[in-house]
């Protein structure tokens, strides 16, 4: 079988038999990939401090005859993004990046897009800066490029325009917007500014480029975090594991 290789994600390890690993991958040109690492446990030349969760690494696989299983070769630690690991807070929205990334593509569904995300949204954690806003930046471009941008342009109950102006609800069955006249703002239906709604469009639609160390007004971040978190759950059926750490 031939070697094929990519730049990748590590999302998880997990032990097999004596000394090797069942790695779990987001990679740039197949997607997620599940593979065996070979006695990656024992000291081994071919994986170098390279198997562990979160890493940006250069991969080289073989795929098997049988089995969704592919033979991992070689695996290169290009970027480890320590910080993560050693703060809480930065770990629980890695994990959930990570979560959500693998749930929105499951295996052999590739992206480039959504791996550059990925790339992009754990190297600003390990920044330490800004770190709220990148994890709202992150859900709402993932949901888009998963298919489930929110439709902020018109009220999906009435389909009046929204100009711009006032205040707007969040209607998570539609995913989309509604206007005050036809619903009232609550819990289910959280309220957002115009800002709040201008900065939703801008993480929606602008290159990913522009978006480094964005920073919002808190009562933004507030808004935006009940929006997304419904969001994310409305349109994908649960809760994902690690948003109670969040
Ligand atoms: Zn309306």
């Amino acid at each position: 079988m031939e070697t094929k290789k990519t730049e990748a994600i590590i999302l998880r390890t997990k032990d097999f038999g004596e000394s090797d690993l069942i790695v779990t991958v987001f990679s740039y040109r197949y997607g997620t990939l599940k593979g065996v690492a070979k006695g990656a446990r024992r000291s081994s030349k071919r994986f170098v401090n390279s198997l562990t969760t979160f890493s940006l690494v250069n991969l080289a696989f073989r795929e098997r005859r049988s089995g969704d299983l592919v033979w991992l070769d070689t695996c290169e630690l290009a970027e480890g993004f320590p910080a993560i690991r050693s703060d809480y807070n930065l770990l629980s929205k890695a994990s959930y990046m990570v979560e959500l990334t693998e749930t929105l593509f499951p295996s052999n569904v590739q992206n480039a897009e959504m791996f550059q995300l990925l790339k992009f949204g754990l190297g600003s954690l390990s920044e330490k800066q800004n770190t709220e806003e990148t994890m709202i930046m992150f859900q709402t471009r993932a949901m888009k490029i998963g298919g489930f941008g929110i439709n902020l342009s018109q009220c999906s109950l009435c389909n009046r325009r929204y100009e711009g102006k006032g205040r707007a609800l969040f209607h998570p069955p539609s995913g989309s917007i509604a206007c005050l006249s036809c619903e009232k703002e609550s819990v289910l239906n959280p309220g957002m500014g115009p800002k709040t709604v201008q900065v939703l469009e801008d993480f929606q639609s602008t290159d990913l480029s522009l978006l480094q160390n964005v920073q919002c007004d808190d009562d933004i971040i507030t808004e935006l975090k009940k929006v997304l978190m419904m969001h994310v759950e409305h349109r994908l059926g649960k809760k994902l594991k690690s948003a109670k750490y969040l």
